[in-house]
């Protein structure tokens, strides 16, 4: 399980291939190799590049264009205070053990779940309980056979001066949500003070993991994209849950967790919020959602499922959370998106932070009015008798409540205040109105979040298939990094300039497209096909007899044969999913 990729033993399992595979094309592969790398940081290549950012563009389709969700880019690191008030720098720990021969420091509970110690066991230890758990499973450095010294907490953030100052400390961010709490009063303000509303920041985050071994599922430096939905308590009805009341969520539900069972029920939209297995609609909704981004983007339903967390699992701002989880083939199933009920936590703990305020007013329909004892000192009573005092009794008296001082007056017709003895006749008691128009309140938050690398990875691992002992991407035709691949079948004849002019016109026309004329064309192919380009289109002498080319589907390897002035509009509805491969000519059979 440990240490560099390499396709040796029986390990070469999808991971390796894909690591292996995503060096040579240029997808990603670990960063300051020439200086013998460090883990947990990656550079995504030329291809990688453009597939990261097409995963990264179908989020923001989804949430920006079709959910109308605001967006805004931040800042990677903040104040010290940000992350003090948002628990952070109290919470965001992990167990570690230290090699007391090497020195090299591990997760503990990474170690414990290799002997069978669930990650959900292993979080409710405390650390006396971590050590014993080592020490009965004899777990010793996996790097030397070294002794581990006593397990401490170590804080995952970090952590750098800000501007020459000591003592400014600042974080960098281990998420982005932060982010956006902190700006809420310009987000509501931008929103028209009207909730509900939602904003999502996508951008790096950093965790300075303790020991990444994981490639692309754990890393230092990640992209992440948190969405912080705000809405009102008390008006928590999503209004378009309609759209996905009977999508169908496998849940793996705490119940079931807690027998040590890993089978998923599965819910409706519906019967998940009926049976109050989900507590807030637009926590459904945005789970909804996030199972269909993942289809979208090649996970079938059967390899996805949500995990409720454990009271002792959730993050500590969640009241309910549940992880999207995708299996991939060397990890088991890996947490892609995360979908927490914050409440009102975050932006309660910056307001009394930061001594701000964060409430938002509504106004009722109908104003309530409301009756209430009150009691109402007589100054030209109570002036004669403590003359300068007076006021200073009067505030006493208004300081009880109104019922315990009608109640003493009632029955011994007087009451001691602070030492005054105050009577019946200095007081009036009486109902008085009040008319409430509306009331100040903090909103509550749900959250969706993702992780962009594990998208990605996951989008990898499942595009990955091989068909006749070679490697062939089947990427969903809108993530494909490249759509178009221009092939002349000899880079001579004026071929070669034929296939140019083409090239250059599909890029006009916004297409992501690739030119090469190295090798034979079958070879061309292959290059393509593991490179995951959509299509391939081929200039061979009959283009220039009747301007017509071939196209080649990746996936089925079908060609069919089109005139060149239809390619663009074609090309378009195919990539928009109105029309298929088939659609794009005549059938060529080979
Ligand atoms: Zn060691």
């Amino acid at each position: 399980m440990r240490g560099e990729a390499k396709c040796s033993k029986q390990e070469c399992d999808k991971f390796v291939a894909i690591n292996e595979l995503a060096k040579r094309r240029g997808f990603f592969w670990n960063s300051f190799e020439i200086y013998g790398g460090s883990g947990g940081f990656v550079t995504y290549g030329p291809m990688g590049t453009r597939l990261k950012q097409n995963v990264e563009a179908k989020l923001r389709e989804l949430f920006i264009k079709k959910i109308g969700i605001y967006e805004i880019e931040s800042s990677v690191i903040a104040p010290g205070k940000v992350f003090e008030a948002s628990g952070h720098v109290d919470h965001f720990k992990e167990p570690m053990v230290e090699c007391q021969k090497c020195k090299t420091r591990f997760r503990a509970d990474h170690l414990l779940e290799e002997k069978g110690i669930s990650s959900a066991e292993a979080e409710k230890m405390n650390l006396e309980e971590v050590a014993e758990e080592i020490e009965r499973h004899v777990i010793v450095c996996p790097d030397c056979g070294g002794k581990f010294g006593a397990p401490t907490r170590y804080l995952t953030m970090f952590q750098t001066t800000i501007g020459p100052y000591q003592g400014s400390t600042g974080y960098g961010r281990p998420e982005a949500a932060q982010n956006i709490f902190v700006e809420f009063n310009r987000l509501y303000t931008a929103a028209r003070e009207r909730l509900p509303f939602g904003c999502i920041n996508i951008g790096k985050a950093l965790r300075n993991e303790i020991s990444p071994r994981q490639g692309l599922i754990r890393l230092r430096e990640f992209t992440i994209a948190d969405l912080e939905f705000f809405f009102d308590p008390e008006e928590p009805v999503c209004d378009k849950l309609s759209e996905v009341e009977n999508e169908v969520l496998p849940i793996l539900l705490c119940d079931t967790r807690l027998k040590e069972c890993e089978d998923v029920t599965n819910f409706t939209v519906r019967e998940a919020l009926d049976k109050k297995i989900i507590r807030s609609e637009w926590q459904a909704y945005f789970m909804a959602q996030a199972k269909r981004l993942l289809e979208e983007l090649g996970v079938p339903v059967s390899k996805q499922r949500f995990l409720e967390k454990l009271t002792w699992e959730k993050a500590h701002y969640s009241s309910q959370s549940f992880d999207q989880e995708v299996l991939v083939e060397r990890w088991g199933w890996v947490e892609v998106s995360g979908h927490a009920y914050r409440t009102d936590f975050d932006l309660s703990c910056h307001m009394k932070a930061s001594g701000v305020d964060m409430t938002v007013y509504r106004e009722y329909e109908t104003p309530l009015e409301t009756e209430e004892l009150a009691v109402k000192t007589i100054m030209a009573k109570l002036g004669p008798v403590y003359k300068g005092e007076a006021g200073k009794v009067a505030a006493a008296v208004a300081k009880l409540p109104a019922q315990q001082v009608a109640d003493a007056l009632a029955k011994d017709g007087s009451i001691m205040v602070d030492g005054y003895q105050i009577f019946k006749e200095q007081v009036e008691v009486g109902k008085q109105k009040t008319v409430v128009r509306g009331k100040r309140f903090v909103p509550h938050v749900v959250e969706p979040s993702f992780g962009c690398d594990r998208l990605f990875y996951v989008a990898l691992e499942y595009a990955y298939g091989i068909k006749d002992d070679r490697v062939v991407l089947s990427f969903p035709r809108d993530i494909a990094p490249v759509q178009v691949g221009v092939y002349p079948l000899m880079s001579k004849d004026s071929l070669d300039t034929k296939a140019k002019e083409l090239q250059k016109m599909l890029s006009c026309e916004g297409f992501m497209t690739e030119y090469d004329e190295t090798g034979s064309i079958g070879r061309r192919y292959a290059r393509a096909d593991e490179a995951g380009i959509q299509l391939g289109i081929t200039i061979d002498y009959d283009t220039l007899e009747d301007d017509t080319i071939t196209i080649r589907d990746r996936d089925s390897w079908q060609q069919v044969r089109t005139k060149i002035k239809d390619v663009p509009k074609l090309l378009h509805q195919y990539f928009e999913y109105k029309i298929n491969f088939q659609d794009l000519g005549n059938i060529i059979s080979s």
